[in-house]
């Protein structure tokens, strides 16, 4: 038999696109670490510490996605807070 034509999405493909979600889910929820650096940057104190913090705007847009998924919610938005990291918060609109 020849080989198969394998054109199509297969299972491990798939699957390795939901654990690459998986992956950026875990990513988003990790506490607090800061990635290795050798810099050392001040500290600034979070004015909502309540708050997730994710690593990056990409983090919190995914977690926006995940949040948002399924339901109905009311529009968030993430925002770079004065701590360095991102937070989510409901989209004030005017
Ligand atoms: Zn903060």
């Amino acid at each position: 038999m020849a080989g198969q034509d394998r054109g199509g999405f297969g299972d491990d493909e798939l699957e390795e696109f939901y654990r690459a979600i998986e992956f950026r889910t875990e990513m988003a929820r990790r506490p607090r670490v800061r990635p290795a650096s050798n810099v050392s940057y001040p500290e600034h104190d979070c004015p909502t510490p309540e708050k997730i913090a994710y690593v990056s705007a990409d983090a919190a847009t995914a977690a926006i996605l995940a949040l948002s998924a399924g339901r109905r919610v009311q529009a968030l938005s993430s925002y770079e807070c004065v701590c360095g990291w991102w937070h989510l918060t409901r989209s004030h609109r005017r």
